[in-house]
């Protein structure tokens, strides 16, 4: 590994409280991974970045945000779900920092708001709701609308992508990579892997690239709720290309090691099925641990599976990295009822 430069980060709005903590799992370990050989299990408590903005997205946003306020925006316009946890956190973020949020929601407003969408709404964002058809094939249209229309009324807007996941956002996670290195240089280990979901690719690229930067050999692998592996081969490569080309900082691609797990992305993007609920309560009842359906928890599932399966099998030490998603937790009420 070649020397680098430290790193010299863009303008930031501090808004997480870091470090999150690292947590060994050891009931879980016990219970899941021993057995067939497999490592101590860590959890990287990202759902602690913050209570209402909890999880990974606030990572991100912290250097959107500084970006935003670095070209005098007043607006933050974004998209995603009904339920995404990336809109409620952009939704708090403008809040806190007195900054209008417009959100472009895929899905119907059901009438009552539940889970993230309640937050939403509480924090003030003005949200607008369009079919699945035509927020997939107008979705950059649907920006341009609402930056005109903020334009028009003397505002100046920044448009955040789904997940806030391009090459500025991925500092989040760089930076995020940094840390977690450190909580486990202070825990006396060095991880051979981190595991995280993957939505929308930026959590994965930030870490896979910081990991890289900072001469770890720790095997980063995203499991997807969606879409499929190719998919997020390329998304992930493409947001480091961005940042590369952003931050004028040169990357080695050939040594970048992107790995993706598809394997449990079930019937559809939050769609589970009940072996991940169970993963749920499990983690709940066994290290009081709240995962939710659409993100953490299936990805928390897959990697009991690969852990039965014996994928990480003479490994010591595993980093499960807890995104957050708690709220989008309560609208899938109806699917436990294994618990009555
Ligand atoms: C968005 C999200 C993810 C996925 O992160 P990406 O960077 O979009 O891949 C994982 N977990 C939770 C809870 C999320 O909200």
């Amino acid at each position: 590994m070649v020397t680098q430069k430290p790193l010299s980060y863009p303008p930031r709005v501090n808004l997480a409280h870091l470090p999150t903590p690292l947590q060994p799992l050891d009931r879980i370990t016990e219970k899941f991974s021993t057995p067939h050989g497999g490592p101590r299990i860590w959890v990287k408590r990202d759902d602690l970045t913050e209570t209402a903005m909890s999880g990974n997205k606030l990572r991100k946003l912290e250097f959107v945000a500084g970006e935003a306020r670095a070209q005098g925006c007043d607006t933050l316009i974004t998209c995603g779900g009904v339920q995404s946890n990336h809109c409620r956190t952009t939704a708090l973020v403008g809040a806190r920092l007195g900054m209008r949020v417009q959100l472009i929601l895929r899905g119907e407003f059901e009438g009552i708001p539940d889970g993230n969408l309640l937050v939403d709404q509480l924090a003030g964002a003005a949200t607008a709701f369009y079919p699945p058809r035509e927020y997939f094939s107008d979705l950059e249209k649907l920006f341009e609308h609402w930056r005109d229309f903020y334009a028009e009324r003397g505002h100046k807007a920044f448009c955040i992508p789904t997940g806030a996941s391009d090459g500025l956002g991925i500092w989040g996670y760089i930076a995020g990579s940094e840390e977690l290195l450190a909580n486990c240089r202070d825990r006396g280990f060095v991880p051979e892997h981190i595991v995280c979901a993957t939505g929308s690719g930026g959590t994965q690229a930030g870490l896979t690239l910081g990991c890289q930067l900072l001469g770890s050999t720790a095997r980063v692998t995203g499991y997807a709720v969606c879409d499929n592996a190719e998919y997020f081969q390329q998304k992930v490569r493409e947001d480091i290309r961005h940042w590369s080309s952003l931050s004028g900082n040169a990357v080695d691609e050939s040594a970048l090691s992107i790995n993706v797990n598809a394997d449990y992305i079930g019937p559809g993007y939050a769609i589970a099925e009940e072996p991940v609920y169970r993963a749920i309560a499990e983690a709940a009842s066994l290290e009081g641990l709240l995962l939710d359906p659409v993100y953490t928890g299936k990805a928390f599932y897959g990697l009991l599976q690969e852990l039965h399966k014996g994928t990480y099998r003479d490994c010591q030490n595993l980093v499960f990295v807890h995104t957050g998603g708690q709220f989008g937790l309560f609208p899938h009420r109806e699917n436990f009822p294994f618990l009555l």
